[in-house]
């Protein structure tokens, strides 16, 4: 692996496909910080403010909140000092619009993305995990239906992301299933031959 530094990556997959959990070890890796954009929601929702109030509604009935919304949020945090030398986001973009945002803000400070990891998983393992992990978080948006309606927006209106990440050349699918550590090593092998800017 080269140098690392100024990797700028996005992790996508369905709901419960591991991609917070990888986020952090490959951000942790790269030195660059993962962006949730689920973590920050949940952040602002837990603090009461105007924001989480905002965003709550949509989030308990397993909706997007709308693009105007996350997008200022993403904007605003990828301005941070601390993304200066790259990051990683998690749960962006995923819709269209959200990605000719993502491209707009990335453009404005001369920089190009560099990855896609794309996180195969199978739909009824997958359930499984969330409702486990609801027992562990009691997150409120893992309850049966909720995952459901959270799984077919995905596949309506995030799925046809990696058609257009595949176009550009920047799609890297790994599969997902399997022991943590392993799903994690894979990702690691498959970045190790993209060429950092
Ligand atoms: P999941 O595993 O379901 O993808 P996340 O923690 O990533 O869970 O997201 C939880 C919720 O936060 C989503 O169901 C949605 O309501 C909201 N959310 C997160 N990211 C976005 C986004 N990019 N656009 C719109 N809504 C989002």
């Amino acid at each position: 692996m080269g140098t690392p530094h100024k990797m700028r990556l996005i992790m996508m997959g369905p709901p419960g496909a591991g991609k917070g959990t990888q986020a952090t070890f490959i951000a942790e890796h790269f030195g660059i910080p993962a962006v949730s954009t689920g973590d920050i929601f949940r952040a602002n929702v837990s603090r009461g403010t105007a924001l989480g109030v905002k965003a709550k509604e949509y989030m308990d009935a397993g909706e997007y909140v709308p693009d105007e919304v996350t997008n200022e949020m993403v904007r605003n945090r990828i301005q941070e000092p601390d993304a200066d030398k790259g990051f990683l986001l998690d749960g962006y973009p995923r819709t269209l619009a959200q990605v000719e945002e993502l491209d707009t803000m990335i453009k404005s400070t001369g920089h190009a993305l560099d990855a896609v990891v794309v996180l195969t998983v199978d739909q009824d393992e997958v359930v499984e995990r969330l409702l486990q992990r609801a027992l562990i978080d009691g997150r409120t948006d893992d309850t049966g239906d909720v995952i459901r309606r959270r799984q077919e927006l995905y596949g309506e209106e995030t799925a046809p992301l990696i058609e257009v990440y595949r176009d550009r050349g920047l799609l890297i699918e790994v599969d997902g299933m399997g022991q943590v550590e392993d799903v994690t090593q894979r990702i690691f092998d498959a970045l190790d031959v993209v060429p950092q800017s």
